[in-house]
């Protein structure tokens, strides 16, 4: 089997007991699954909030452990000579959001988000990338028309008929709306000034595709925080002898969560080539996206590019732990003065909870004096990228939202809403009709 992604951090982690159970073939992807025990932990009742699949549908194959199950079958033969092309291992992986949560909550920490990206890579070599994933999967390079991309989005969301073509043609759910870019992107202001400042007063902004191109006033909360805070901030473009010096940086995310992992190694080597004179520098890099961030700090390490990258992953932060980490060390200048609102709920990204962000989200929110806010307990809010717009997804995502998430929320109608993630603000506008702001939109009203 030749593996789409590296798994050979794998190599040597399957000694004793725990890998008596390694598939025939497979290497080192094979050992990656065997991480699972078995034990079932991740059935238990009650259900906690690891795999918000079982949960939503109550059935063994929809846990991580039931995955494991036909995952081994497939690479023990079970499954006939193209077993990646399998229904059987369709079924098991195909309702995985890739929340990262049995990564985080099994004992055993089995990775199935990466997992599935390998199955959902070698499915594509078989049978070829979908239409549909070949245009969630391109965004970020659509958005390059994105004047054009709008009228078309808008033009969808606004006429039914279109949606249904849509959805009959494409896949994409007429029952949900489609987030639609904004008329003017992010642009980045003036350069901050004396490039010679202090090393530990300068930050790289990486402004992602999200943020720049749907709800850039967060990228200028964040840039206006940071200033306040007495940093000066660079925002982060392509490196000089960028193949594609016009398109803005992109982690590579939506094409890896599709399966399109060479189209996501091509971009994670343009952020590397953009990142690496802040990595001689020691320059922190800063970002919003609690996905695009995961990916810089983990999934970019499955695809063999080598060393530059696992350095490069501990220089990076989301927003919140940067503010957190400069507040711990007596560095943080922010003058912030209460907001009057009533109390705050909060609906942790599951990658902000995997790369264990929560904690410093508390420490930032405490900042502000007088806010008073609680975390809701929830697992995946179901929308998971472009999952949630997927016409044969769709219901199951918003029963996942419907677990905790959305009523915890409607339980308290007039809470303001705080929300890191895209696709999670996305689903909590379809799901009760209010908007949640960005930590740095919070702290930007905050300011003195
Ligand atoms: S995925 Fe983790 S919790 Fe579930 S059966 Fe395997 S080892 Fe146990
Ligand atoms: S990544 Fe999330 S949805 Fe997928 S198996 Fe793990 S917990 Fe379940």
């Amino acid at each position: 089997m030749k593996h789409q992604l590296d798994w050979s951090s794998y190599e040597t982690a399957g000694q004793g007991d725990a890998y008596a159970g390694i598939p025939a073939t497979g290497g080192d992807f094979a050992k990656a699954v065997a991480v699972c025990i078995s034990d079932r932990l991740c059935q238990r009742k009650p259900k906690g909030v690891m795999c918000p699949s079982y949960r939503a549908t109550d059935e063994a194959l929809q846990s991580p452990g039931g995955r494991v199950l036909a995952l081994k079958a497939a690479l023990n033969g079970e499954y006939g000579p193209a077993p990646f092309a399998d229904p059987r291992l369709a079924e098991a992986m195909d309702l995985c959001v890739g929340c990262k949560g049995c990564k985080r909550e099994c004992a055993n920490q089995v990775d199935m988000a990466a997992i599935k990206i390998e199955w959902q890579a070698q499915r594509n070599a078989i049978s070829g990338v979908s239409m549909r994933d070949r245009l969630f999967g391109g965004l970020p390079r659509w958005l390059g028309y994105s004047r054009l991309l709008r009228g078309l989005v808008r033009l969808r969301n606004r006429v039914p008929l279109l949606a249904r073509l849509l959805e009959r043609t494409l896949g994409i759910s007429a029952s949900r709306t489609l987030p639609e870019p904004v008329r003017r992107p992010y642009a980045a202001p003036a350069s901050d000034g004396d490039a010679a400042v202090d090393t530990a007063r300068r930050v790289h902004l990486f402004v992602d595709t999200f943020a720049r191109h749907f709800e850039p006033d967060i990228a200028d909360a964040a840039h206006a925080v940071l200033r306040a805070a007495g940093y000066q901030v660079s925002v982060l473009g392509p490196a000089a002898d960028d193949p594609e010096p016009d398109r803005a940086l992109c982690c590579g995310r939506t094409w890896l969560s599709l399966g399109q992992v060479e189209a996501a190694r091509r971009e994670a080597r343009r952020m590397q080539a953009a990142l690496r004179p802040a990595l001689a520098d020691g320059v922190p890099v800063i970002g919003l996206e609690p996905s695009c961030i995961l990916s810089l700090r983990d999934d970019h390490l499955k695809l063999g590019l080598g060393p530059e990258a696992e350095a490069l992953a501990k220089q990076v932060y989301l927003f919140e732990e940067f503010i957190a980490r400069e507040h711990d060390r007596k560095r943080l200048q922010l003058d912030l003065k209460p907001l009057g609102t009533a109390k705050m709920l909060v609906h942790g990204h599951c990658h902000q909870k995997a790369v264990g962000a929560m904690k410093s989200l508390r420490k930032v929110l405490r900042l502000i004096p007088q806010l008073d806010f609680e975390f809701v307990e929830s697992s995946c809010c179901g929308m998971a990228g472009s999952f949630g717009l997927d016409a044969e997804h769709a219901q199951i995502s918003m029963k996942m939202a419907e677990l905790d998430l959305l009523p915890a929320l409607r339980a308290a109608p007039d809470a303001p809403l705080l929300a890191n993630g895209f696709s999670c603000r996305h689903q909590i506008i379809e799901g009760v009709a209010r908007r949640p702001a960005h930590v740095a939109q919070l702290m930007r009203d905050a300011l003195a």
